[in-house]
């Protein structure tokens, strides 16, 4: 009983904002699977408690209700901020709260770090490299975004929120950890989550043609999530002094018209591709350098798309059948 008890005193305690969505319910897997106790602060907006059932009520994970927009007075060791929808769709479905959950969620994420003198990890994204007129994407690109287009208010919250987290640090000396990530899929992506792999996936298993935004040309890195999740953890270990930037991303780079043909054949579809006007200020290529992440972690990916994308298909092909 006591050896219990002091157990569970010498347990990390981690907060993971975001963490019912698809990346953040990954990683808490894997830090409740190392012994750590986690509370998942969430506003349901994009997750669902569903990515966290397997999960023992009662157990090492703890589930609040919360919107990162309004402080937060809890007592962790270290903090992971993750909470922001990610897809296209859903960020810009209310675009003014996507820039308040970067930047008004930042400032209340950073303020609970300094309060409790807290290691605190970012979840950045590619999406800071705009339209990049360098490629492959390299930590010290500054980017090229339209700061007035319908993807400014993910793309600037997010780079506001990395200046916050970069004046804390040298303001406050806080202790912060950067990733800026790439295109990630894998289970528990929404199967109405709109990002491309999804889409693809969803519309393949139910017989619809694949829908190509434009010319199907605009090339994007695609990372599985078991890979992503291991550079996380990786990233919060880091010596005091490293933050980052650090580019977390498979760097095989593939058209999106490669994509839907690697997702025909691994599916078997017969409904075939449509094609669909372009979206404004849609990316044409993206690919990260990660030299920065196999010298200082040691990593890289490990899992190959047409490998990844045949886990995910099987994921969907239950998820939908159990859905219907
Ligand atoms: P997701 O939409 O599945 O998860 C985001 C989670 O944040 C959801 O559970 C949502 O309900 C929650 N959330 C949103 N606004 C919130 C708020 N104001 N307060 C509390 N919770 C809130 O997206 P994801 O793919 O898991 O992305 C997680 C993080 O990683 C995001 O910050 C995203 O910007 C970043 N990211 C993801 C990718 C990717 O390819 N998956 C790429 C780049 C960056
Ligand atoms: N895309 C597409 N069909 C879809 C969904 C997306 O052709 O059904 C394209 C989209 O225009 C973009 C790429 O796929 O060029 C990646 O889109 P996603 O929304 O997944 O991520 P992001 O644009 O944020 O990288």
């Amino acid at each position: 009983m006591a050896i219990k008890r002091l157990d569970r005193l010498r347990r990390k305690r981690i907060l993971v904002t975001g963490g019912a969505g698809f990346l953040g319910s990954h990683l808490i897997d894997r830090l409740i699977a190392r012994g750590d106790a986690v509370l998942c602060v969430d506003n349901f907006f994009t997750g669902t408690r569903d990515n966290l059932a397997h999960h023992a009520p009662g157990g090492q994970l703890e589930i609040m209700r919360h919107d990162i927009t309004f402080p937060l007075y809890i007592e962790v060791d270290e903090i992971y901020n993750l909470a922001c929808p990610a897809s296209p769709i859903h960020y810009q479905h209310d675009p003014v709260q996507t820039t308040k959950t970067s930047v008004i969620g930042a400032i209340n994420m950073l303020g609970l770090a300094k309060r409790l003198r807290a290691r605190i990890f970012q979840s950045s994204t590619s999406e800071v490299y705009g339209n990049p007129l360098v490629h492959p994407q390299t930590e010290d690109y500054h980017g090229d975004v339209n700061p007035i287009g319908p993807r400014a208010c993910y793309d600037e919250g997010k780079r506001c929120a990395e200046t916050l987290f970069f004046d804390y640090r040298r303001q406050h000396g806080l202790d912060i950890k950067v990733a800026r990530i790439f295109n990630t899929y894998g289970p528990r992506m929404q199967a109405d989550d709109g990002r491309v792999v999804s889409n693809f996936i969803v519309q393949a298993l139910t017989g619809q043609p694949i829908t190509i935004y434009g010319t199907g040309k605009q090339t994007r890195s695609f990372c599985y999530v078991d890979d992503l999740i291991e550079a996380f953890l990786r990233i919060m270990d880091l010596p005091e002094d490293v933050s980052g930037p650090i580019n977390i991303g498979n760097p095989g780079e593939f058209s999106m018209l490669e994509l839907a043909e690697l997702v025909i054949e691994l599916t078997g579809s017969k409904a075939g591709i449509v094609f669909k006007p372009a979206v404004l200020d849609d990316p044409a290529q993206r690919r990260p350098d990660i030299t920065q992440a196999k010298d200082r972690l040691g990593w890289e990916p490990k899992v190959a798309l047409r490998d990844g994308l045949g886990a995910t298909i099987a994921y969907f092909d239950q998820h939908l059948r159990a859905r219907s």
